[in-house]
């Protein structure tokens, strides 16, 4: 009987990446089947809810048509002595080599294929990321094809991973059999350069076009300069997309700002849906923390959710961590996780660039919105590509921080105050008058907790 669980599992083999099956179902022993259960061995708990929560349904569905047995459940074991590195399976167990992506998997679970607890359930919805939600959920729906392909993008730690995995958990609620790519740019783009050393780039075509029906991509910068794997990303996305499979790209700036990549993979990513995610505001803070609180079992009063979110602006997974910390720290202290404790506590654990914001810190900030480097922002060419974001970012450091025009442009890398000055006034021009422009001096502001 244990090849009951045997032939549903080689079913299901067929249809993830290989990484994905190797993590997961690779350590998972039957120990056999007694009145209609299924006993499974595990090495620890996190297999079985992560199993339970992608894959259970269809592999009891297969084991009850295979068995006749309606009633047929499974019961899981935690068996500590089973190894969580997956041994090899024995199909692939050959001396053959194994892309790099494969032999990372193997170290961590968590490390391959989406990431169970990023769930459009645990996701906060706010004003600052209610398109990207709203495309993200539209994208999910089985058919719906409005949003193809939808680009997210957005500062760091605001959510663009988690939504990025909440789409693939989605479809797989909706078609569990559905083969999703999960994959970072920088995956990809070592998968694509092993392929091509190994002589396995059919496998690789297999893996990304053939076999694939969503493709989510996430941190597409990183292809910024690296031509032979975009014109690979060119063949891939037009596949698909050909095909009618949902395409997903996250990104750290806007398509047109991401340096160094083709036009003609920028102009795709525009074909369907751009959206972008800021900065929280103080209510979808509160709430992002209340709920991460919850998860982890924390109790939190109000007064605690309000002061952390007044204090921890620009970035979610800082809020979150923050959280974290407070609550290790209460424990540790053996103190309750009150507002005395949180304001004595939150000086020593708030990392210091996030308390009073500096001038290093919008020109950092100002070279991320943008994709350019901090030494272009502080140099003296004056391409329209540069100029405006160094004039951007004169303008806020006056407006928000009040420093001189003299110290501006010692900070920026030595430029005469009257420079200075006549940055700071047109760019207070086109705020008012250029609705390009206001956005961006916006989104800016808002990303450094303005
Ligand atoms: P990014 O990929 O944009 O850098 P992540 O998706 O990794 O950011 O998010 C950072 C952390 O913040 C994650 O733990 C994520 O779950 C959490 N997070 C971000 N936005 C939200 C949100 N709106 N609701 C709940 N959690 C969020
Ligand atoms: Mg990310």
């Amino acid at each position: 009987m244990v090849e009951l669980w045997g032939r549903a599992v080689g079913r299901l083999r067929e249809r993830l990446s290989p990484e994905n099956f190797d993590v997961w179902f690779g350590p998972v022993e039957c120990a056999g089947v007694e009145d209609s259960v299924v006993l499974l061995r595990i090495p620890n708990r996190f297999y079985a809810d992560w199993i339970s929560s992608h894959y259970l349904e269809m592999l009891l569905e297969w084991m009850r048509a295979d068995s006749g047995d309606a009633k047929l459940a499974v019961r899981w074991e935690v068996d500590e002595a089973l190894e969580t590195s997956p041994r090899q399976s024995p199909s692939r167990a050959s001396s053959r080599p194994e892309p790099p992506s494969l032999q990372r998997s193997r170290e961590s679970a968590a490390s391959a294929g989406l990431q169970p607890k990023y769930t459009f359930d645990s996701f906060v919805v706010g004003p600052s990321n209610q398109l990207a939600h709203a495309a993200s959920i539209g994208i999910s729906a089985p058919g719906s094809r409005r949003f193809n392909p939808l680009f997210i993008y957005g500062g760091v730690g605001l959510g663009k991973t988690h939504l990025v995995n909440a789409i693939g958990h989605r479809i797989l609620e909706h078609q569990a059999s559905a083969r999703i790519v999960y994959v970072s740019a920088e995956r990809f783009t070592n998968d694509f350069i092993w392929s091509l050393q190994n002589h396995r780039m059919d496998e690789f075509r297999d893996r990304y076009r053939q076999r694939c029906d969503a493709l989510l991509v996430d941190d597409i910068q990183f292809l910024a300069g690296r031509d032979q794997t975009q014109e690979e990303f060119f063949h891939t996305f037009n596949a698909l997309y050909h095909a009618d499979k949902p395409i997903v790209v996250t990104s750290d700036s806007y398509p047109q700002a991401i340096r160094a990549m083709e036009e003609r993979l920028i102009s795709r990513f525009t074909w369907g849906l751009v959206a972008d995610i800021q900065a929280p505001e103080m209510e979808t803070r509160v709430a992002i923390i209340r709920k991460k609180a919850h998860v982890e079992g924390i109790t939190l009063a109000d007064d605690v959710a309000f002061f952390l979110a007044e204090h921890i602006k620009s970035n979610v997974r800082e809020l979150e961590g923050t959280l974290i910390r407070l609550a290790v720290k209460a424990s540790v202290d053996r103190r309750a996780l009150d507002l005395p404790f949180a304001r004595e506590a939150l000086r020593a654990v708030l990392p210091v660039a996030s308390s009073v914001t500096t001038v290093d810190d919008i020109q950092r900030a100002t070279c991320e919105y943008f994709a350019i480097r901090l030494g272009d922002l502080k140099g003296h060419r004056r391409h329209k590509g540069v100029a405006l974001p160094r004039q951007i970012a004169m303008f806020v450091c006056r407006r928000r921080l009040g420093v001189s025009f003299p110290q501006i442009g010692d900070e920026f890398g030595g430029k005469d105050h009257s420079t200075v000055i006549s940055a700071v006034r047109k760019i207070g021009r086109l705020v008012e008058d250029d609705a390009e422009v206001r956005k961006h001096v916006e989104t800016l502001e808002r990303k450094l907790g303005f």
